[in-house]
């Protein structure tokens, strides 16, 4: 091998140039969920499910190093980024160039009021592969916004997917589960394996659709209550009703609304904790306050 003074210029230049695309200078962050879209196939994949037209107000969170932005801008007339990596938000005019009109904001998608982004009757549709490790709590996070929201499309690992769309009975089946079916239409599209990500995660990801429902399908008269009696219930998912749900309901009460106190959180349909949560919040003691539930703790 020759010493590097002794060869031609020319062959170094490749070498010790620095190189112009920013993507190549990034290294991924682990603190910032950072698994990079690097497979065309799945980005048309997911193209091809959220079939943008080009007037939609379309919002993404996290579009990284633009594998997603780049298709969307050339789909769509303008295009909302949120991204939190300040250094991949200097990067990112550079990679999207002449594609289309980006709008991208500085910030932390679990604090961002998207609804400010909408005119009055307009509604977002966002779309997102999503950092993991702050998945769960941006769910929530945009549930309290679901008003101005038409549709979400996200990748999320699949393991919180199985979460989402879980049915009674099922392990999987949970405090998410409730939370997200009493609002949303909850779709899982398709699954997609590590490969497809740079750095590959160490878990199976899956695409999923929320339709946030206009009409609930089970009305309920408090959604903070709701929330606080779904949180009791599965706090400790051994117990039976008549245990978790003390200091809310009585099990005579429940055996009126048709419900055995015998049972556990699990095998209770949405309907049935609307049901609960609607009786409780009848005969609740109005002046007592309802903890928020912290939602880093969400299952
Ligand atoms: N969309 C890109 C892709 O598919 O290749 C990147 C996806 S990567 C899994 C998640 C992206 O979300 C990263 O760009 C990361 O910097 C960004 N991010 C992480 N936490 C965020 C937050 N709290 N708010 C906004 N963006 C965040």
């Amino acid at each position: 091998m020759p010493a590097l003074a002794s060869v031609p210029r020319f062959f170094l230049l490749p070498l010790i140039a620095p190189t112009r695309d920013p993507k190549m200078q990034h290294r991924p962050r682990k603190r910032f969920g950072q698994n990079f879209l690097h497979d065309p196939g799945v980005v048309q994949h997911i193209l091809a499910a959220i079939a943008p037209q080009p007037q939609e107000r379309i919002v993404e969170i996290g579009p990284g190093q633009g594998a997603i932005t780049r298709e969307l801008l050339r789909l769509v007339e303008s295009l909302d980024a949120v991204e939190l990596d300040r250094d991949l938000v200097a990067a990112l005019p550079g990679i999207c160039a002449d594609l289309g009109r980006l709008r991208l904001h500085n910030a932390d998608a679990l604090k961002f009021e998207f609804c400010r982004l909408t005119k009055p009757g307009e509604r977002l549709r966002i779309v997102g592969n999503l950092p993991y490790n702050v998945s769960t709590p941006l769910l929530f996070h945009l549930l309290e916004q679901s008003w101005c929201i038409e549709d979400m499309h996200f990748m999320l690992q699949r393991e919180v997917v199985d979460r989402m769309v879980s049915t009674p009975g099922n392990k999987h089946y949970g405090r998410l589960s409730v939370m997200l079916q009493i609002t949303c239409d909850v779709q899982r599209l398709f699954d997609v394996g590590p490969g497809a990500f740079r750095p590959p995660p160490k878990v199976e990801s899956s695409f999923v659709r929320l339709r946030p429902l206009r009409q609930p399908i089970f009305p309920v008269g408090d959604p903070v209550l709701f929330g606080q009696l779904v949180r009791q219930a599965f706090a400790q998912r051994r117990k039976t009703l008549r245990n978790t749900l003390r200091g809310l309901l009585s099990a005579e009460q429940m055996q009126q609304l048709g419900i055995d106190p015998s049972l556990r959180a699990e095998s209770l349909s949405v309907e049935q904790f609307a049901r609960l949560a609607n009786a409780a919040c009848k005969t609740s003691d109005r002046s007592r306050p309802i903890a928020k539930p912290d939602r880093r703790e969400m299952d």
